[in-house]
């Protein structure tokens, strides 16, 4: 079967050709239906650590079951499943508590999760080492869905942690509406009242988001002019939660200039920006530094998508275009999020 292969950091990514894994007991195969291309791959193949083995790239998967190893019951082929990406020990405490992407054995694991160092979705097929990392997409198309697992999961868990401050008189800015930042959009008018602000530095971008439902949009590309623009918007009060999606120096400095007292910048990118604070009071506003979710809230990502209340803008591209499709993720040119559908 064809993979799209990370070999090393510095390298792009080589689609070979590699055996057809079989489930060894306990694991299940997965007949992948979509891989979404994500930004934090093309992070890994810039700059990740050089002691990387090589793997099948692709975190954020559903697909069909297509068999299950020896003593795996309750599940059965064909059913649509989508592929929680996080893969901790499963049982320290944070795992049984669902929270794989918090597992206290991350640093010992020999990998993060499918498509990050262990073989991912952007192949024909794939090994989910346990069944408890599926969840069910009832009727879900899982081209449609795959985005559901990172591009949904990781903005709705950084939403959900500050929800008790997105009330009605609250305004949310989204920074970034590429793949997790269109999907912010929808999740924040699906569970606040808050009224949100999209920044991005390009306007195709801008109007998406309008369409998504944002209440307003600022073209960010001149820092000083958006943050007058956002403080114009929202007055003296500030921006109670700046959810950044890009976080690189530019989008981190425009974050904690319009976040007012009592606020939160939830710095969800990985764009390689620091924070650096004064330690002075009066400061009064927390940083969050979100990382995925856990498997009952992509249990509730997905509910969200199957009541009709979210839905990834999808392009989809076979395997054989993943190197190019990197590319256009590089250069900014993809709407929503771009699947690989083998
Ligand atoms: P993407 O490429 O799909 O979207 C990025 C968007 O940011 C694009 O619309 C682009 O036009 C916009 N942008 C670029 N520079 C900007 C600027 N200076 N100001 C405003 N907007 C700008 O990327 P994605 O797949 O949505 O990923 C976004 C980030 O989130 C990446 O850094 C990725 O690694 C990270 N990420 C983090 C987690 C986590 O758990 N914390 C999970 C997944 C992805
Ligand atoms: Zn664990």
């Amino acid at each position: 079967m064809r993979a799209v292969r990370f070999i090393e950091s510095g390298r792009p990514p080589e689609i070979i050709d590699v055996a057809k894994p079989s489930p060894r007991p306990g694991e299940v195969l997965i007949k992948v239906g979509g891989a979404g291309v994500c930004h934090s791959d093309l992070h890994i193949l810039d700059e990740g650590p050089r002691s990387l083995p090589a793997f099948t790239l692709g975190h954020e998967n559903a697909g069909w079951i297509a068999e299950l190893g020896d003593g795996v019951s309750g599940w059965k082929e064909g059913d649509a499943v989508a592929v929680y990406g996080p893969w901790g020990c499963g049982s320290c405490h944070a795992c049984q508590g669902s929270a794989e992407n918090h597992c206290e054995h991350h640093a010992s694991l020999p990998s993060f999760g499918g498509g990050l160092g262990s073989d991912g979705g952007m192949a024909d097929y794939m090994i989910v080492p346990s069944p408890r990392l599926l969840v069910p997409l009832g009727g879900l198309d899982p081209a449609a869905a795959a985005p559901l697992s990172d591009a949904a999961l990781t903005p709705y868990h950084a939403i959900k942690n500050a929800l008790p401050l997105l009330t009605p008189d609250a305004t949310a800015v989204v920074v970034g509406v590429g793949g997790l930042g269109h999907m912010a959009v929808q999740i924040l008018s699906a569970l606040c009242p808050a009224q949100v602000i999209a920044c991005d530095v390009d306007d195709s971008k801008l109007a998406h988001a309008r369409e998504l439902g944002a209440t307003y949009v600022v073209n960010t590309s001149d820092g000083e002019a958006a943050r007058a623009q956002i403080l114009d918007i929202v007055g003296g009060r500030g921006v109670k939660v700046a959810f950044d999606f890009v976080a690189i120096q530019p989008t981190i400095k425009l974050c904690t200039s319009i976040v007012g007292r009592g606020g939160r910048i939830s710095v969800v990118g990985m764009g390689g920006g620091t924070i650096a604070l004064p330690v002075i009071k009066p400061y009064a506003y927390s940083i969050d530094l979100p990382y995925w979710g856990s498997r009952t809230e992509l249990i509730e990502v997905i509910a969200l998508a199957q009541a009709g209340r979210i839905k990834a803008e999808v392009e989809t591209f076979p395997l054989n275009d993943a190197l190019d499709v990197y590319q256009r993720l590089r250069e900014g040119r993809v709407h929503g999020r771009a699947v690989l559908v083998p």
